[in-house]
Parts: structure tokens; sequence; C-alpha cells
């Protein structure tokens, strides 16, 4: 079976533009809006002659109890408790948000190894934010442009050493 990744991190970071990317179907919904991604999709991706499988999570994009945040919760958890490694994303224009501090502490305490990806990172617009991510005690973090298709290079390095 082949290795997995799961892409984790707050609304609007880019997760599922990485996702499509990645897998090169249009298989998980992209929007402005927070919480668009309903459901977990897995898809097959290649990296540089690297396979393995992604999946897009949606976990964190919800705190209204309307819309079911702990069935959405529970579906991210089980995601990367089953993953190979977490790819934590965040958003470099954004910079280090709370509720990345609040991601990154929750995967702290999971035993599934965390690879760190800071997406928006065309240009030089994301080079603060890229600094900032260190803090998080990730390591290094891959600067990236899903939606660019830029530092996959940097992404592949982050994820070899666990797949
Ligand atoms: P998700 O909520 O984490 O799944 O985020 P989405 O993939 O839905 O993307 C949220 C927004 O960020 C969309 O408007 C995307 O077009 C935009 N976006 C995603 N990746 C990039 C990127 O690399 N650079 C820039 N500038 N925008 C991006
Ligand atoms: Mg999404």
């Amino acid at each position: 079976p082949l290795p997995t990744v799961a892409i984790v991190g707050r609304p609007n970071v880019g997760k599922s533009t990485l996702f499509n990317r990645l897998v090169g179907k249009r298989l998980a919904l992209v929007d402005d809006r927070p919480g668009v991604t309903r459901d977990r999709r897995e898809g097959e991706a290649e990296l540089i002659g690297l396979k393995f499988r992604v999946v897009d999570t949606a976990g964190f994009e919800d705190e209204d109890p309307e819309t079911l945040p702990g069935r959405m919760r529970q579906q991210t958890e089980a995601a990367v408790r089953g993953a190979d490694v977490a790819l934590f994303l965040i958003d470099s224009r954004a910079g280090v948000t709370p509720l990345d501090e609040e991601i990154a502490r929750w995967l702290r305490e999971q035993d599934t190894p965390v690879a760190l990806a800071a997406n928006k990172a065309e240009g030089r617009a994301g080079d603060s934010g890229v600094l900032e991510a260190f803090a998080l005690g990730f390591g290094d973090p891959a600067p990236i442009s899903a939606e660019h298709g830029e530092g996959i290079a940097d992404l592949f390095e982050a994820l070899l050493p666990h797949l």
C-alpha cells in the first residue's frame, strides 16, 4: 500500500488547492468561503517520482455547532492518525495565527510526524510568514505556492523523510 499524507491546517490556507495540484484532478472543492470542503477527499499523488496517497481535510474549518464540527474534527483526527505524515499548511502571507498555534499544539500531541509547508509564498509577499513559521516547532517550513505550482522540490524534501 502507498504511504499516506494528510493535509491539515486552518481554513483558506490552500489545503484543497494543494490537494488538487498533487492529485492533478479536480476532486476537492476549492472555495474562498471557510468550511466549504465538507468531506474527506483522498487521491493518489506523485511528486518527483515519489508516490503516495493524499487526504484533504476540513475539520478545523467549522466552529458553528449547527454544522457538525465535532464530526468534521473527528474526520481530521482520523485522517492524521491514519497517515504516515501530517502535512501542516500555513498561509505565509497571513503569518502564524492563533488558530495555527492551536492546530500546532494538537499536532504535537499526535504520534504522526509533521511536515510544515508555508503556502502562498509566490513572489516575496510570504517571506516574513515563512520565517515566523519556524517558531511552530516543526522545523524548516517548505515555502510553496499551491496555486502556481512552486516549491515542489522543497515540499518533496519535507515529505521524503517520512515516506
Ligand atoms: P482550504 O480552505 O485550506 O482548502 O483553502 P483553498 O484551497 O480552498 O484556498 C483558499 C483560497 O486561497 C482560494 O482563494 C485559493 O485560490 C487561494 N490560494 C490557494 N493556494 C494559493 C497560493 O499558492 N497562492 C495564493 N496567492 N493563493 C492561494
Ligand atoms: Mg478545503
